[in-house]
């Protein structure tokens, strides 16, 4: 007979609010934070995982692997600039560049719905195909399991994937420096404005891509350019503000950014102010932030400007407050920026 291991333990999350998993709890914000510092972390408690970063560090046989694992839930399947295949490939990979690693093997597997048509599964299998080969990966395992019509919403995808380290940098959050630099490698917010304009048919002048792109070629480069590198951060679920928010929250100190430094292109911005949102909170697929020592900040920004012309320092590291990002508005106004809060775009990635 099975036994119950868990006899006498009892969930340390408040029941009383979330009796149930919202969608809010797998926006990458506030909620989904507590979901796992309350249930999985101590569940898995490991050094691995206290790092806080994109994927765990593992040694082996006398050097370090990156494993890294991600599931997509997008919906639509297909929007402009690219499809949840293409967003399979680039997410897993950018998880293990942003961890300083060479990918280079993916698995993947395929949770398709009864009834989803062969035609999207085969394009869909074709644009992972040509991801993986522009990003420098091979998917060489993987899975399919079918569910019942009405019970799959029509493909989820799960991709792993395992890198090599080859070179001596630490790159994690707890590496960043008092006066280290901010580098980000273009506009912000596009992913998730594309995804939405699709879902809530709105229509622009012309149509916003997302900007769902491999980042690793970008962070190899920097890293043979010999850029001492402290941390690096794909800006996904929450954007660029929940992802600097971690980076604070895991190194102790204080980020402060300037709002006038960030690209945001003026179809997002137009779009971002009618649907309420903030181009910092709305989640990107192709953006990353490299925090830099100073001395390393000017090539660091030549560097991405060779494959992201419009990269940008957008600020820097101090101790001036602990465990806290400050943006200085347009008009010259400091707020703290916070994690974002509840679900702004359900299913976004
Ligand atoms: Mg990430």
């Amino acid at each position: 007979m099975e036994s119950n291991d868990n006899i006498g333990l009892s969930c340390p999350m408040p029941l009383s609010d979330y009796p149930n998993v919202l969608l809010a709890h797998g926006g990458g914000g506030k909620l989904m934070h507590q979901l796992i510092e309350k249930i999985f972390a101590p569940a898995f408690a490991s050094p691995e995982l206290e790092v806080d970063h994109d994927g765990a560090t593992l040694p082996f046989a006398g050097r370090r692997l990156v494993f890294t694992t991600d599931s997509y839930v997008v919906h639509p399947l297909f929007f402009p600039g690219g499809n949840i295949g293409t967003l399979a490939v680039n997410g897993t990979v950018n998880d293990l560049a942003m961890c300083g690693a060479e990918p280079l093997y993916l698995s993947a597997g395929f949770i398709v719905e009864e009834g989803f048509a062969t035609e999207s599964l085969w394009q869909i299998a074709q644009s992972m195909k040509k991801t993986a080969d522009e990003a420098g990966v091979r998917i060489v395992t993987g899975d399919t399991k079918v569910v019942d019509r009405g019970k799959g919403h029509g493909l989820f995808i799960n991709t792993a994937g395992v890198g090599a380290i080859n070179h001596n940098l630490l790159i994690n959050p707890k590496q960043i420096c008092r006066e280290d630099v901010i580098i980000l490698n273009g506009d912000v917010g596009r992913h998730g404005i594309a995804i939405m304009a699709v879902r809530e048919g709105l229509e622009f002048e012309t149509t916003i891509e997302s900007d769902c792109a491999p980042l690793a070629k970008t962070v190899m480069k920097l890293i043979g350019a010999g850029m001492e590198i402290h941390c690096m951060r794909d800006l996904t679920r929450g954007g660029l503000a929940t992802s600097l928010v971690e980076i604070a929250e895991t190194s102790g100190l204080h980020i402060g950014i300037e709002e006038r430094s960030i690209p945001v292109r003026d179809q997002v911005r137009g779009a971002c102010e009618i649907l309420g949102f903030d181009p910092i909170y709305v989640a990107n697929e192709g953006r990353f932030v490299a925090i830099v020592p100073e001395k390393d900040a000017a090539r660091s920004l030549d560097i991405m400007r060779s494959d992201w012309p419009d990269a940008c320092i957008i600020g820097k590291v101090t101790d001036k407050h602990r465990r806290l990002v400050t943006m200085k508005s347009i008009i010259g106004a400091e707020r703290i920026v916070d994690m974002l809060s509840g679900e702004q775009l359900p299913r976004i990635c």
